[in-house]
């Protein structure tokens, strides 16, 4: 940046398809977007592969693809044994744009941008995202932050207090306003305050209400059970982020480059695959023969699965925060009653998957897993070329499947019908 360059504003709306901005911001319910949209430019850009919020926020911000960053998924495979932690940037290659602007002498800021802790030690201000860890004291820089921040905001939160539940969504969509609330006044406090050269802000919550509510906007949904418009309090959300929008742009000097942008965009999914599921039918994946782990296998094929068991406790209300506090797969009291990789016979298993949403597909490697089955080199390419052939033959009988049943029936095969919402692949908004 020269010394008359303009600033740069960057406002990241997690998840969101531009087809919904685009629809709504015509029918003249989001004013700041329309006018934004009529004096820029607008665009698709591909999101990464996969195409999630961590590897994606983690590519924009470092300008390298995960091949590159090393963040494939929420969680990463540790060396030397079969445990799953989740991400942060000390996994990650690759320094982030406000690092590289701070270290060139200018002052940067980063708001809320998802997979950013621990955070920076920039010439600015610094507040980390999602995947910050519960109860983490150290999500800001610099230390001071936070007690000036809180003076004049009142309490900041990373995470919404309000999970989504049928029958509840009027809780939860006032939750959601005051989180947007805090998280616009926050970014107007640090543009006062530092009035940085580059600034970023991202609002997750547009991805978490988006995943939540999807059946609001879509009556084609298997959750709904009748064809009315229920978009409004999906639709009003984005009105107030549209008025955040708007409060943000008045107050940076107008010659500010402003770039608006999603990492990846979202659709209705209706059936998914649990991989670890199909690599057990297929005998890539072997479970031991002791007494616990048959009994296990037992209740699991009559439908006492940690997801539903998850899906009843959900149901009941009782999975409030579950996603953020169980740390992901990690809690390893559940492992006692349900299938898991502690039951796995890893000597004879040539492949496993792990991770949320995208679900990825690695071998069990001698020398790199601590009870590898699979060698490098021939015996590796040969194992991979026959999962990429299986893979192809279920996705051909899953449809078929699909089609006999008109589409909404189980496939009869691995694929489960769900209620989630899966991150729909490429879908990118850049002005
Ligand atoms: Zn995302």
């Amino acid at each position: 940046m020269g010394e008359d360059a303009p600033k740069v504003l960057v406002i990241g709306l997690d998840g969101v398809p531009l087809e919904l901005i685009q629809g709504w911001a015509n029918a003249g319910v989001l004013p700041a977007l329309k006018q934004f949209m009529t004096d820029g430019a607008t665009g698709h850009l591909a999101s990464t592969m996969p195409p999630t919020s961590g590897p994606s926020w983690s590519t924009f911000m470092t300008g390298k693809n995960p091949g590159k960053t090393g963040i494939f998924d929420f969680l990463y495979r540790r060396d030397g044994d079969y445990i799953f932690p989740p991400v942060n940037t000390t996994r990650r290659d690759g320094k982030a744009i406000w690092k590289i602007i701070s270290d060139s002498g200018k002052v940067a800021g980063s708001l809320n941008v998802p997979i950013a802790y621990p955070v920076d030690k920039i010439n600015g201000p610094m507040v980390s995202g999602w995947m910050t860890p519960y109860g983490a004291k150290d999500y800001y820089h610099p230390p001071e932050l936070i007690a000036a921040l809180e003076a004049q905001v009142g309490k900041y939160h990373i995470y919404p207090t309000e999970t989504f539940a049928e029958g509840h969504a009027d809780a939860f969509m006032r939750a959601s306003d005051a989180l947007l609330e805090g998280l616009t006044h926050s970014a107007l406090y640090l543009l006062d305050r530092y009035n940085p050269d580059f600034f970023i802000v991202v609002n997750f919550d547009t991805d978490r209400i988006l995943h939540q509510m999807w059946h609001y906007l879509d009556p084609t949904h298997p959750w709904r059970r009748d064809s009315a418009d229920r978009s409004a309090p999906v639709r009003e959300y984005f009105q107030k982020v549209d008025a955040s929008i708007a409060r943000i742009l008045a107050h940076v000097d107008p010659e500010t480059l402003v770039i608006i942008l999603s990492d990846h965009g979202m659709g209705a999914a209706h059936n998914f695959i649990v991989l670890n599921n199909w690599l057990l039918q297929t005998g890539l994946l072997k479970l031991k023969t002791d007494l616990p782990t048959q009994a296990k296998k037992l209740l699991f094929d009559r439908g006492f699965t940690l997801r539903n068991v998850h899906r009843i406790a959900n149901a009941l209300g009782l999975a409030k925060h579950a996603e953020y506090k169980l740390g992901y797969f990690t809690d390893a009291l559940m492992k006692y009653f349900f299938l898991s990789f502690r039951n796995v016979d890893w000597l004879n298993s040539k492949a496993y998957s792990f991770g949320r949403h995208v679900g990825s597909i690695y071998l069990n490697v001698k020398g790199r897993e601590p009870r590898g089955a699979v060698a490098p080199g021939a015996e590796y390419e040969r194992v991979r070329d026959e999962i990429v052939e299986l893979a192809k033959d279920f996705r051909a009988r899953a449809g078929l499947a699909r089609a006999a049943f008109g589409g909404r029936a189980r496939s009869g095969l691995a694929a489960e019908r769900t209620n989630r919402h899966l991150l729909w692949p490429c879908r990118f908004r850049l002005q």
